[in-house]
C-alpha cells in the first residue's frame, strides 16, 4: 500500500517536471513566441495613440468649424461699440466680458483665452459660464484618457449674440410711474434707458451708460425710438 502511493506521487512529479522541461525547450527553440507577447503589449498601447490623434483631428475640425470670418469679427466689434450692448454684456459677464467676446476668432480653450488676454483662468471661466447661461458662448467637452480630466473648447454663438442684443435693446417695457406717463430716455443709448421722472432725478438726468443728458420722452422721440405708450406700460415695438 505504502509503496504504491509513493510511486504514484513520484509519477505525478515526473509528469510535472516533464511539462516544465517541454516548455523551456519550446521557449528556447521558438523565441518568436516571446516576441509575439511583447508585440501584444505594444499593440495595446496603440489605440490610446490613435485616440489622441482622433481627438487632435476633432479639435482641429472644431477650430475651423467655429472660425469667425473677418466680416463676422467686424460685425461683432461694431456691436460692441454700442454703449447699451457694452453695458448689458458687462452686467451679465463682468468686466472681462467684452474682451473675451472680442477675442474669439475660433473655438478656444479657457487656457488659451486666459493666456491671450493675460487674465486669471478662474476669471475667464467665471465669465464664460455667465455668458453661457445666456447662450452667448457654447462649449464642447473632451476627456483626456490619460489624466481623466476634462478640457473645454469654447466658441462664440454668433447668431445668438445678435438676437440677444436685439431682445435686450428692443423688447423692453417699463412700468409707468404713478404720476402719469412722464418718462426720460437717452436718445443715444435707446429704449433700455427709459426711466420715470423720479428715477431720472436720482440719476441727475444723466444716462447710466454714456453719461449724456436724458431727454424728456415726448411723442416725437417715442416715434423716433419706435415706442408706443399704453395705459400702464411704455412698450417698444419690434
Ligand atoms: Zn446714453
Amino acid at each position: 500500500m505504502v509503496k504504491k502511493s509513493k510511486s504514484r506521487i513520484s509519477q505525478k512529479k515526473k509528469t510535472q517536471s516533464k511539462k516544465i522541461i517541454k516548455k523551456v525547450k519550446a521557449a528556447i527553440a521558438n523565441p518568436t513566441k516571446i516576441k509575439a507577447k511583447e508585440k501584444k503589449k505594444v499593440e495595446k498601447k496603440l489605440p490610446a495613440k490613435k485616440v489622441a490623434k482622433v481627438k487632435e483631428k476633432k479639435e482641429e475640425i472644431q477650430k475651423t468649424l467655429y472660425m469667425l470670418t473677418a466680416e463676422e469679427m467686424k460685425q461683432i466689434n461694431e456691436l460692441l461699440t454700442r454703449p447699451i450692448v457694452r453695458q448689458t454684456l458687462i452686467d451679465v459677464g463682468g468686466e472681462n466680458a467684452l474682451a473675451i467676446i472680442r477675442n474669439f476668432d475660433r473655438a478656444l480653450s479657457d487656457e488659451e483665452i486666459a493666456k491671450r488676454l493675460k487674465l486669471k483662468i478662474s476669471d475667464v471661466r467665471a465669465t464664460l459660464n455667465s455668458l453661457h447661461s445666456e447662450g452667448l458662448v457654447m462649449y464642447d467637452r473632451y476627456k483626456d484618457n490619460e489624466t481623466g480630466w476634462y478640457s473645454y473648447s469654447w466658441w462664440l454663438n454668433k447668431e445668438r449674440i445678435f438676437k440677444w442684443v436685439e431682445e435686450k435693446t428692443k423688447k423692453f417695457s417699463v412700468a409707468a410711474s404713478s404720476n402719469g406717463s412722464e418718462h426720460y430716455v437717452c436718445p443715444f443709448c435707446g429704449v433700455s434707458t427709459i426711466v420715470d421722472f423720479s428715477n431720472a432725478m436720482d440719476k441727475n438726468f444723466r444716462c447710466d451708460i454714456c453719461g449724456k443728458p436724458l431727454e424728456y420722452l415726448d411723442e416725437e422721440l417715442m416715434q423716433k425710438l419706435g415706442i408706443v405708450e399704453t395705459k400702464t406700460f411704455v412698450r417698444v415695438l419690434k
